[in-house]
């Protein structure tokens, strides 16, 4: 019995995987899980009609905004880099990322950079392994200064989030735990510049005080991954939405602005670890103010 391999076999990947290249630069965005959020956490400031249009003509739900983790798995040759580890065992509906990673042939040693865009419990949840222990024994975690002492200096000043009470404690539990096991191998890095060849952060601030952006550039070609700048297509076609996870609201728009201005006027792609799977796209302006978002490579 012979078997045809459908064409593109040998570039398989598990269901939840989606590799691409960034120039010389081999990507592999890979799915973690996802959650479902009331609608008002994503888009507390959204007018209620204008809102309820926008879900309606996407045939989306107007109740819960399903929200999916996605991780970034950066091979340059010679750095194995992952950019944000999902929620880890902390949900049901988390913690496949080391799964999909083993199945594409990395295994947890072989990572030797972690790069957290920030401290939130869906992109930290992961950097430990069910027994408290760093789940990437061999990596460098790296993420901002200001990020690492917002966290770990006395108490994290969340009053300004708009939401609720217990949502903000598992945000301090998770990120002190995480941050506490991780704290032998933590690279805190200040301001802008490079993690490893070809791969930058830039301070992105907003959504928390040290969020940072990633630019990966390789053969002029480019990846912005935004990270939390933007959570859902909708904050890209109404730049002035809000999201209910953002620490300073208003810094945190003037940020997405500009991020995803440089990618558009730049043709850039845009990766943003909420958005859709594979999470990938590009931007394009609309005519009436702010930004389409077209999905894929
Ligand atoms: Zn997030």
């Amino acid at each position: 019995m012979t078997f045809d391999a459908p064409l593109g076999y040998a570039s398989y990947m598990p269901e939840g995987s989606y590799p691409f290249q960034v120039g010389s630069i081999c990507c592999t965005v890979l799915s973690d899980g996802y959650y479902s959020f009331p609608t008002p956490w994503v888009f507390p400031n959204a007018d209620p009609d204008e809102l309820a249009w926008a879900l309606d003509k996407r045939r989306l739900p107007q109740e819960s905004v399903l929200s999916p983790y996605t991780c970034l798995l950066i091979e340059t040759g010679r750095h194995v880099v992952l950019v944000d580890t999902g929620g880890g065992g902390s949900l049901p509906t988390t913690g496949a990322l080391v799964a999909r990673l083993e199945v594409a042939g990395i295994r947890p040693r072989d990572v030797d950079t972690v790069v957290l865009t920030h401290a939130h419990p869906d992109h930290i949840g992961g950097t430990l392994n069910s027994t408290g222990r760093p789940a990437f024994p061999n990596a460098r975690y790296v993420l901002s200064e200001l990020e690492w002492d917002f966290w770990t200096t006395g108490r994290a000043e969340l009053r300004d989030l708009r939401l609720p009470k217990d949502v903000k404690g598992t945000m301090e539990f998770t990120a002190r735990r995480c941050l506490g096991a991780l704290r032998f191998q933590v690279e805190p890095i200040d301001g802008e510049g490079e993690i490893v060849p070809g791969v930058r952060a830039i301070p992105a601030p907003g959504h928390t005080p040290g969020h940072l952006a990633i630019l990966l550039s390789s053969e002029g070609q480019n990846l912005l991954n935004v990270g939390d700048a933007a959570v859902h297509p909708l904050h890209l076609e109404h730049p002035a939405w809000e999201n209910g996870f953002d620490l300073s609201g208003g810094i945190a728009i003037a940020t997405r602005r500009e991020l995803v201005e440089r990618a558009a006027s730049e043709k850039m792609h845009l990766m943003a670890f909420h958005f859709p799977f594979p999470s990938v796209g590009r931007v394009s302006k609309l005519p009436g103010g702010g930004w389409e978002w077209s999905p894929g490579w």
